[in-house]
């Protein structure tokens, strides 16, 4: 069934507002068999009532968001009464509704809002639990050749819900059954997406109806697969054979996230030592839900003082070496397992730039260190070469990454 979502809304093309009702749409109804063939975004005004003609004529179902409320730029139900040349009437169930919902506001009724009590005959009304203006399903006539048609509200906090509870019972009738296509995504962390190519792009695509995309992001590479239930696990053991270590998870977690479930699941603890990431390093960890459980602590050592009096850094290894070198790294991790009795602590020492850095060591190098209560301190020498704020998410990506392999290996 082609699909199509006309989102409206001056503020989404003056870039005021961000379109999260496309993502939004699209991924709730993939797992019915339905997929987005087309999106269009209209200002407010009469654009919305000759957009919806064009689409109507070419899809079978179609998503109009925005446009439902009381001012005078709210013209979408209008607009689809029109085209489909049907009288408006007052609901009275619905004009009820908004009379309880104003006076338990303390608001009075206006004409305007009133306004949203009008529903075209023989349109179904998807209730609205965060706002008063309801949505409409409008039942598609082969006759008319006229789709599927859904207006739903503006603002997210009411247009997701009415899709959960209205749309999608309504999706799961009108959707062909079971094309039985799935989809997965596959992360993987501290790697290029033409590394990740070059290694399963030509075994993926020999699958059975499969379709594949990539999504380089900074330091990591999403592979998409869709295809039936076989393909994928096919794929499944395709990416998990070439990057055993790389693929962090297939279902959507971030790489902090997996790292706390498995310092989480191995009762061990994490404390940080962090120069030239600023404390970003331990802003990641305690993002996840449950990192009380495995995060100590975290220390900002930016000045070589700090790491002396902090961590307890020799002053005079940082003049011998220099603060940004595998050494310094190292001794960071050690001297804040020390001072927290941490299973395991990670470090971070580099140059950020843009200015800076002698030539034997250019901006963008950094060095990370493990240490752990038992075995050796491993110390990871990397260069990013990315501004500042990509430069710490690069570095504590690598760190995320460094501590997961560890713990892969102590099941
Ligand atoms: P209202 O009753 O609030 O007027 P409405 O159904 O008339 O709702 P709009 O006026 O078009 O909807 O939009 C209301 C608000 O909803 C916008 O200011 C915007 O913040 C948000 N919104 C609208 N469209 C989108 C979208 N596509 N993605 C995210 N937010 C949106
Ligand atoms: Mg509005």
């Amino acid at each position: 069934m082609k699909v199509v979502v006309l989102n409206t809304g001056s503020e989404l093309l003056l870039g005021h507002v961000l379109n999260t009702h496309l993502t939004y749409i699209a991924q709730e109804i993939f797992p019915l068999g339905l997929r987005v063939d087309r999106q269009v975004t209209v200002p407010d005004g009469p654009a919305i009532g000759r957009a919806l003609a064009a689409l109507s004529a070419e899809a079978e179902i179609v998503f109009v968001t925005g446009g439902l409320g009381p001012t005078t730029d709210d013209i979408t139900r209008e607009a689809a009464a029109e085209l489909l040349g049907l009288p408006l009437h007052e609901d009275a169930q619905v004009a009820a509704e908004i009379t309880l919902r104003l006076r338990s506001r303390g608001f009075a009724m206006t004409d305007r809002i009133l306004r949203q009590a009008q529903v075209p005959k023989g349109a179904v009304v998807l209730p609205n639990v965060n706002g008063t203006a309801p949505g409409l399903y409008l039942e598609a006539v082969s006759s008319k050749a006229t789709p599927h048609l859904f207006l739903l509200p503006g603002p997210p906090r009411e247009l997701q819900p009415m899709f959960q509870s209205s749309v999608l019972p309504i999706l799961e009738k009108i959707a062909p059954p079971g094309e039985g296509m799935k989809s997965r995504i596959f992360r993987l962390a501290c790697v290029g997406e033409s590394v990740v190519e070059k290694a399963i792009g030509p075994q993926l695509l020999a699958l059975p109806e499969v379709e594949l995309g990539y999504c380089a992001r900074m330091g990591e590479v999403d592979v998409r697969v869709i295809g039936p239930a076989r393909t994928l696990a096919v794929a499944d053991e395709i990416v998990r054979a070439a990057f055993p270590l790389l693929l962090f998870t297939t279902t959507g977690e971030d790489l902090e996230a997996v790292v706390v479930r498995m310092l989480r699941e191995r009762s061990a603890t994490v404390a940080v030592a962090e120069s030239c990431t600023g404390g970003y390093l331990a802003h990641r960890l305690t993002n996840v839900t449950g990192a009380s459980a495995v995060f100590l602590a975290g220390f900002v050592t930016y000045a070589n003082a700090a790491k002396t009096a902090a961590l307890g850094v020799e002053e005079s290894l940082i003049e011998r070496c220099g603060a940004v070198t595998e050494e310094v790294a190292a001794a960071m991790a050690t001297g804040v397992l020390r001072k927290t009795g941490a299973t395991f602590a990670l470090a971070t020492t580099g140059i950020a730039g843009p200015e800076g850095g002698p030539e034997a060591k250019p901006v963008g190098t950094v060095f990370i260190a493990l240490a752990g209560q038992e075995g050796e301190t491993t110390v990871w020498h990397r260069r990013f070469q990315a501004d500042r704020l990509a430069f710490k998410h690069l570095t504590t990506q690598s760190a995320l990454q460094m501590l997961r392999e560890q713990l892969l290996s102590t099941r």
